[in-house]
């Protein structure tokens, strides 16, 4: 990619501005109200929406595989009580059968969140050119509602959607839902929510509430933020009216193939006698509470940590999936669909926790220019200096299928653990104890608060700064630019960036101060036009139920980030919150409610890799979020009461982001078809493993998201002569593809494949493709096609 190929098509889109289709949805740009100061700044911003084609939001880490410890590619098992830091607990494994732990009231639900499929940039990458053109597997959110059987008021609601992250306009928009739901809902509010995103990278995007993360997807998009909105008021729904009483356990096991350390430089900057309690650099320990209800002991759920990046689909895929840790959910919800001891309806949650500078790629990462080297153990560049041909690689990356395989097969292994964990819960588990349920939430504003360290020297945080090394990117997406990681912020490191980031903002002396060492490529927290363009301002929150306390971080945590912010929580609340009775089971879940980009920890800021660079607030967020935490873990204890004061409002962009993003105009026919005609019909026979095909006249999935259903089907003919839908819009193996064949008359094609798996039982199939058709008047018509049947055998 040349920076003219990528700029002039750009420049068109923007010249044309005020011709401009917009997102039906959203309100008229506002881009034409503006003063001409915010004028100068809105062009300030589109030249940078230019220049993003290679400065990436998030372009993902370089590392090399210098990994400390070797990999075994099973599981270990025995380590089923490690704790999550690696050591060994207090926590007594207890043989049981029958629960033994309190009661509480218990509840799950579910829903489909998966927004616009083609023509919406995917949030993650931050690659302009990785717009969707499909959907391999829909995206969900997953809630998991906990409260106190004696107090029902005191309730929590983990929410784990499918996304990049969490995020502050969709936080806004699913308190507002819960507010409008009435007065059975009065118990969830800011406190008790949580919003998490598994931080997959390959869903649509466009729904953020800044406008950093905006600038890839062309703005805001109503319909993308709405249907992740919707699905989790949904799933929270489904949630409450399932709630029952019953029990929760909770059980660990180490998967040690399943992440792998991208940052290992800026991890070896940490203290060596600190590293030395740690078996490995990245934490291995996944850690699993299982919700058992009281009436027939059948198990409604499970929810799970485990951290590693859902970066395993690469950034040339633009099919939508929930990257690995969709594939884990898919696989265990699957699995216990026929499990005698889980409930109809049963959900698997597999959060996102200290993912910073974890990366699925665990064969490490090379250079893609004919060396045969990896990239270098530094700054992750290959010969030329550079880090563009530096990529991570999953553990099937020579089968070249878009991380396809790959992200299989880390979803499979983080499922693996979960069903370790699962079907050991009968023999050991911790019991959850205590029938407190709590939780705490207030906004903090990062600029420039002060604090003090438990050494008693005051240091403070500051506005939000990207620093040169963002740009870069990392090795699970490298950055298109010449930068490098661990960048000293020399004018020749990239003069033409220097030149765009003081034209957009010069920092201040005092923030280039706060910042230090840091050199700051974007001073984003500083800057504020047309709208704020990164969060000050975030979100602490804590939840505990029992003995468990969940950490809520607004970012991503490196490894030895979460371990010292858990560590200092666990040791907190062990002396005053459960003074030796039980000893607290302390996870951190996140990035969650408003995306805050990293959190490293202060000496691995000192070397500026992606992940420092990344660290918003400077060298002291790591302990700011501490003491911020501990201050209100008080608020946890059984006798609690009030609130921390709610804190400074953050912005709400909704209605005043920019989006240049087209709507539908129309859906045209080809003379002679109708929508839904197969084109392109399959052969008549096949043997499992094959990828069946089909092609359809197709018309715009934007049209009608079809949550909750599907665009895509294969049926099988059963033993009455009945077409039977066997595989949906759900399955991994079956995948829709959209193609606009000719703009001008509307004319699209739709492709339906079935990667048939070797586990597909012999039978008559056909595939079948749902569809709505936009008329040149608007109106949207519903319609579907259907493939000639075709046999498999095995
Ligand atoms: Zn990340």
């Amino acid at each position: 990619m040349t920076g003219e190929d990528s700029q002039s098509p750009y420049i068109g889109e923007h010249g044309k501005s005020t011709k401009q289709k917009h997102d039906s949805r959203t309100q008229t740009m506002p881009f034409l109200r503006l003063s001409r100061r915010a004028i100068a700044v809105a062009v300030a911003t589109i030249s940078l929406m230019i220049l993003s084609v290679f400065a990436v939001w998030h372009f993902e880490t370089p590392i090399f595989d210098v990994s400390p410890y070797v990999w075994v590619s099973s599981l270990t098992t025995g380590a089923s009580l490690r704790a999550y830091d690696g050591e060994t607990t207090e926590a007594f494994p207890l043989a049981r059968s029958t629960p033994v732990g309190d009661k509480y009231l218990i509840g799950v639900g579910k829903a489909d969140i998966t927004g616009p499929v083609v023509e919406i940039n995917f949030g993650g990458y931050a690659s302009l050119p990785q717009k969707g053109t499909g959907l391999r597997q829909r995206i969900y959110a997953r809630t998991f509602i906990i409260g106190d059987v004696s107090k029902p008021d005191n309730r929590i609601a983990y929410i784990i959607l499918d996304t990049q992250s969490g995020d502050a306009a969709v936080r806004i928009g699913i308190l507002e839902g819960v507010a409008a739901l009435g007065s059975d809902y009065a118990m969830y509010g800011a406190s008790n929510i949580a919003v998490t995103g598994t931080h997959q990278h390959s869903g649509p995007g466009a729904w953020f509430n800044y406008l950093l993360p905006q600038i890839t997807s062309l703005g805001f998009s109503q319909q993308s933020y709405q249907a992740i909105v919707t699905g989790a008021l949904l799933s929270i729904q489904r949630a409450h009216e399932s709630l029952t009483e019953g029990y929760l356990d909770i059980g660990m096991t180490n998967i040690t193939d399943g992440n792998l350390s991208r940052s290992l430089y800026a991890y070896m900057a940490n203290p060596a006698e600190e590293r030395a309690q740690y078996h490995a650099s990245t934490d291995t320990t996944m850690t699993l509470v299982r919700l058992q209800r009281a009436s027939d002991l059948k198990n409604i759920g499970v929810l799970s940590w485990y951290p590693v990046h859902g970066t395993s689909m690469l950034e040339n895929n633009t099919h939508v999936t929930g990257d690995n840790k969709g594939v884990a959910a898919y696989l265990f919800e699957k699995k216990m669909a026929s499990d005698a001891n889980a409930a109809p309806g049963f959900v698997a949650g597999f959060s996102q926790a200290n993912v910073g500078d974890t990366t699925p790629n665990v064969l490490g990462a090379w250079c893609d220019d004919g060396s045969g080297q990896m990239c270098s153990y530094e700054n992750s560049t290959c010969a030329d200096g550079k880090s563009e041909s530096c990529h991570g690689r999953g553990p099937e990356f020579f089968k070249l299928d878009l991380g396809v395989s790959s992200c299989y097969e880390m979803g499979r292994r983080q499922y693996a653990g979960a069903l370790d964990i699962y079907n050991n819960l009968s023999i050991s588990s911790i019991p959850v104890v205590g029938t407190s349920v709590k939780s705490y939430h207030f906004y903090q504003n990062m600029s420039f608060f002060q604090f003090q360290l438990p050494n008693g020297s005051t240091v403070q945080t500051c506005p939000a700064a990207l620093g040169y090394s963002f740009a870069a990117g990392t090795t699970d997406g490298p950055g298109a630019f010449d930068f490098t990681q661990a960048d000293s912020g020399s004018p020749n490191a990239s003069p033409l960036w220097a030149v765009v980031s003081n034209l957009l903002r010069t920092p201040t002396d005092e923030q280039t101060l706060c910042q230090h060492p840091k050199p700051i490529l974007l001073d984003v927290g500083e800057m504020s036009e047309p709208y704020d363009w990164s969060p000050n301002i975030v979100d602490m929150q804590a939840l505990r139920v029992g003995q468990l306390i969940i950490i809520i971080s607004p970012s991503e945590a490196t490894t030895m980030s979460g371990r010292r912010w858990r560590n200092a929580v666990h040791s907190e609340a062990a002396s005053t919150i459960f003074k030796g009775s039980v000893d607290p089971v302390v996870v951190l879940g996140g990035p969650a409610n408003v995306y805050a980009h990293y959190c490293a920890t202060p000496e691995e800021y000192g070397i500026q890799r992606y992940e420092a660079a990344s660290t918003l607030y400077g060298p002291w967020e790591l302990p700011a979020y501490i003491n911020l935490t501990l201050k209100n873990l008080a608020y946890l204890a059984p006798d609690a009461t009030g609130a921390p004061p709610v804190g400074p409002t953050p912005p709400d962009n909704r209605q005043t982001s920019l989006s240049f993003i087209s709507s539908v105009v129309f859906d045209g026919e080809p003379i002679d078809r109708t929508f839904g005609d197969c084109t392109s019909q399959p052969s008549t026979s096949y043997i499992v493993g094959d990828v069946i095909n089909a092609t359809f006249v197709g018309a715009n999935p934007r049209n009608n998201l079809r949550l909750e259903g599907t665009f895509a089907a294969v049926e099988q003919l059963d033993s009455t002569g009945s077409w039977v839908q066997v595989r949906d819009d759900n399955d991994w193996s079956l995948v829709y593809t959209w193609e606009r064949t000719d703009t001008i008359l509307g004319h699209s094609s739709v492709v339906i494949s079935w990667e048939s798996e070797i586990s597909a039982e012999a039978g008559t199939y056909r595939l079948r493709y749902y569809g709505d058709s936009k008329s040149l008047l608007g109106t949207i018509t519903g319609f579907s096609g259907v493939s000639n049947g075709f046999a498999i055998t095995t």
